[in-house]
């Protein structure tokens, strides 16, 4: 993966160069607009601190690579049609109401906690998955938008789901979701987890993508080998979109850590490049820039 940008301002698009670029999901050269991930109306935008998943800049004694941004964390990577029209009216309303259905029932759960824990939503899952999809894809540097990329991974399955509404979700990826309940905004491409128990090499390892922010998490895994356990729901879309609902419940008695799953424990070693991460936590009142 060389040639993506290293420094954390770069990722939130702070410096690099600005101007037309390709749109990091369809292709398409011209003006860029900002992506929020997440997006505008599922998460109370705030100021925030920016950071990559550890600290590393810190033992070389070098700049921090923490930055305070206003505003939430935004990509200038999509193009009008992708962002505005795709995200903003296609896609990201079905996210919006996903997590508004699930505020509310954990609110309810918080009032009366003799009732088992139980939250249910539905919900269109073709839509939420587009909508987890595109803003994963937009994640990029405003410096790489200036040459259009071969797929990296296996993206280019989902960047065609993304792009074509009538598309059964991609076989060879899974979606999972779990409740998250801390205000960290977490994004991490292109990592792998490997469970070192599995007697077979082939079967010990997933790759995949993560984002999570209060009150979901979302990994996009790759090729699941059955024995690998995932800690989540699987709500993976099945079949064509037909834009019905359906119900899912989430169990808040078995929700994971909050640093689930790039915190593994026992077993499973998690394989990541810093530069494909990013932190976003509400900055204090008083906060000012670290650069
Ligand atoms: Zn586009």
């Amino acid at each position: 993966m060389a040639g993506y940008s290293r420094r954390i301002n770069s990722w939130a698009g702070f410096a690099g160069k600005k101007g037309p670029g390709f749109c990091v999901i369809c292709g398409q050269f011209g003006e860029l607009t900002r992506d929020h991930v997440p997006p505008q109306g599922c998460v109370h935008i705030t100021n925030a601190v920016l950071s990559r998943l550890t600290m590393d800049s810190q033992s070389t004694g070098q700049q921090r690579d923490s930055i305070y941004i206003q505003g939430g964390l935004k990509f200038q990577t999509l193009c009008a049609t992708c962002n505005n029209h795709r995200l903003g009216l296609d896609y990201d309303p079905e996210l919006k109401y996903f997590v508004d259905q699930m505020r509310i029932g954990m609110q309810a759960v918080v009032r009366n906690v003799v009732l088992p824990r139980i939250v249910r939503v539905e919900v269109d899952l073709h839509l939420v998955a587009r909508s987890v999809i595109g803003h994963i894809l937009a994640a990029h540097a405003v410096e790489d938008t200036q040459t259009w990329r071969q797929d990296i991974g296996a993206s280019e399955s989902l960047r065609q789901y993304f792009l074509h509404s009538d598309r059964a979700f991609p076989d060879d990826w899974r979606l999972y979701c779990w409740p998250y309940l801390s205000r960290k905004q977490v994004i991490l491409r292109h990592a792998g987890w490997m469970d070192i128990s599995l007697p077979d090499a082939g079967d010990k390892t997933v790759y995949g993508h993560i984002m999570k922010f209060l009150p979901f998490g979302f990994w996009l895994v790759h090729n699941r080998p059955l024995d690998f356990i995932i800690d989540a729901l699987d709500i993976t879309p099945r079949g064509v979109p037909d834009s019905v609902q359906e119900a899912i419940s989430f169990d808040l008695r078995r929700t994971p850590h909050y640093l689930y799953p790039e915190n593994p424990a026992g077993h499973q070693i998690m394989l990541f490049n810093n530069q494909q991460s990013s932190v976003a936590e509400p900055a204090p009142v008083r906060a000012k820039s670290r650069l």
